[in-house]
Formats: structure tokens, sequence, C-alpha cells
């Protein structure tokens, strides 16, 4: 992460990235979710934003609040219901990425994707950097072998080991693909963007030809329309075998709206906050991403005046 953006304050962080967070309550990202699918034709898929989890009782209100998500869900009509995205990291104060073990973060997803199951709705496992991906695929293969199969998984094409992973993965599982967000070291992942990108079209290619739902999920127009008009067609797959994810507030509103014109899926990563110091690392690397949001939000403001 740019040494700048580690450095700004909580405060500001969080006014600068307001547009990427859809609410601090679970009705306002409710409200958001129904506004999108009626007025836009849009998709969602809600993500409570709860990382750097220190006490039990926080991983515990994250289970509940996960919960709760899945009731409101399961009250939407099924054809336009959203699915929960979920971090694995959210529910143990024992992180992978500090030494710990994980725990407790199994059993709290399983409660949630059998709670989910049983409702209807559908979950995605969320993939965080590279100490996580061993038990977040194991977790996946576990919940499959269950009988689960509201599930969903994603791949970062930016590691070595994900072509292995994807040869692996359980039959029919949904895939979110994905360059990744967490910067990984040259000795397991490749570090020049566009090689990372040619990675999502000959990745979605190969989850196509195996029979996988392909989440095709970049901002990067040139790579999603050669997605939509080479590999799809090139697969012989219908609409209902791909969708395209963007996340909210990153401002691609034409694009989209071409996308649904010509009966293309698209859904939209919807995160809200309970309690913003969680959600101020998630913020972080949306403007490490994309550092003229800072510029945006500050002339929005102006010109409203
Ligand atoms: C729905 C969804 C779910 C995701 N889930 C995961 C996950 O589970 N694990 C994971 O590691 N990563 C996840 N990511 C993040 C992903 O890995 C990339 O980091 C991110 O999408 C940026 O890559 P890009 O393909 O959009 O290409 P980029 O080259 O980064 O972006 C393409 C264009 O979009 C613009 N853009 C990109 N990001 C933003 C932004 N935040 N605001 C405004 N403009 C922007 C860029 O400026 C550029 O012009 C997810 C992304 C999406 C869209």
């Amino acid at each position: 992460m740019n040494p700048l953006i580690r450095v700004i304050p909580a405060f500001l962080v969080r006014f600068f990235a307001k547009p990427y967070v859809a609410g601090d309550s679970l009705a306002a990202a409710m409200d958001v979710v129904g506004r999108l699918r009626r007025e836009r034709g849009l998709w969602s898929t809600l993500d409570l934003l709860a990382e750097d989890i220190r006490e039990p009782e926080q991983a515990r209100r994250n289970l509940e609040a996960y919960l709760q998500m899945v009731d409101a869900v399961a009250a939407m009509p099924a054809a336009d219901r959203a699915t929960l995205s979920l971090k694995p990291s959210s529910y143990t104060t024992e992180p992978l990425h500090e030494g710990g073990d994980g725990g407790g973060s199994f059993e709290a997803m399983q409660q949630i994707v059998r709670r989910a199951a049983a409702n209807g709705v559908d979950c995605t496992i969320d993939m965080e950097g590279h100490p996580w991906t061993d038990f977040t695929l194991d977790a996946l293969s576990k919940l499959h072998a269950e009988g689960l199969r509201n599930l969903g998984c994603v791949l970062q094409t930016r590691l070595f080991r994900t072509e292995r992973d994807l040869d692996a993965l359980p039959p029919g599982l949904r895939v979110r693909l994905v360059i990744g967000i967490y910067q990984e070291a040259g000795e397991i992942a490749l570090t020049d963007k566009p090689a990372m990108k040619d990675r999502l079209l000959q990745y979605a290619e190969k989850l196509l030809a195996r029979g996988h739902y392909v989440e095709f999920a970049s901002h990067d127009v040139a790579y999603v329309r050669r997605f939509v008009e080479e590999v799809v067609p090139r697969a012989g797959v219908g609409a209902d075998r791909f969708e395209v994810q963007m996340l909210y507030g990153v401002p691609r509103d034409r694009f989209l709206a071409d996308l649904s014109r010509a009966g293309i899926k698209a859904r939209l990563y919807v995160p809200f906050a309970l309690g913003w110091d969680m959600a101020i690392e998630y913020l972080r690397r949306r403007l490490d991403e994309y550092p003229a949001m800072m510029w945006l939000v500050s002339k929005n403001l102006i010109l409203r005046r």
C-alpha cells in the first residue's frame, strides 16, 4: 500500500471513501440493495465491513449480524435476492495473517452458510491475503462435502498457485475471478497488472468450459468487454452462466447500464459498516486502488456549495 494512504488519519479515510459504503446499518444497506435492483436493474452482494477483530465479543457480533443479513435477504423476492459475501477473518481473534490459527472462523461461516441454504440465500467466501488461501479453500471443500450448494469462492489471478486451485475446485462451485487486492511478493505472485488481467480472461474461459458459473469482477471496461464479446461466445454458453461484478461506488454507471440493456447480469459488491473502526482497512485499500477518489469527493463538495 502507498505509504501516504497508510498515514491518512482514519476520519479523513472515512470522509474520502464515503461513496464506497452503503450506510451504517443493515436497514440502510438493504435500502441501497433494493434501489439498485429497482432503479438500475443491478443485483447486489452484501458485505459487512468487519476486519481487525480484537475481541471475541466483536467476532460474535459479526456472526450475529450475518445471521440477520441472511434473514433480511431471504425476505426479498427470490429473483431479486442479493447474495452475501463473507470474510473469514471477520469471525476470529486469531487471524492467520498475524500468525494465528483462525479459530472460530470456520464454525461461524458454517453456521451462516447453513442458515443461508435453508433460506434460499447464496453466499460467497471472499479471498483475503495469501496466508488465508488454504484455509478458505479447505472451508469451501468441507462445506461443499456437507452438501451445501449455495456457495461461491473467489480466485485471485495474481497468485501462481491459482491455476492448480482452479483445477481442484469442487464441481459446480460459483467462482468470482479477481486480480486480487492484496499486495503479494514476487516469489508467489505476478506483479504485472496486465498479466494478471490476461489471466482473468484465460481462467474465465477454463472455468466456463468446466461448467462453473463465472463472476467476472473487474472495473477494467476493456477486459470486461473482451470477456463478454470474445470469451463467452468462444465458450458457447448463455447469459445464465456468468455475470459481471463491480464495487459499489466505483463510477461505472453508463457501462453497467449498457450491460443491463444487453441482457447481461451485473452485480455490485455493497459493503456497509456497523462500526467505522472495522471499515477503515477496506476503505484504505479502496483509496490505494484509486487515489483520485479523494479529488472527486473534494470537487463534489466544492461544487455543491
Ligand atoms: C465485486 C468484487 C469483489 C472483489 N472481491 C475480492 C476478493 O474477495 N479478494 C480480493 O483480493 N480482491 C477482491 N476484489 C478486488 C479486485 O481483486 C481488484 O483489486 C479490483 O477489482 C481492482 O482491479 P481491476 O480488475 O478493477 O483493475 P484496475 O486496473 O485496478 O482498475 C481498472 C480501472 O478501474 C478503476 N478502479 C479500480 N478500483 C477502483 C476504485 N476502488 N474506485 C474507483 N475506480 C477504481 C481504476 O482506476 C482503473 O481505471 C473484488 C473486486 C470486485 C469488483
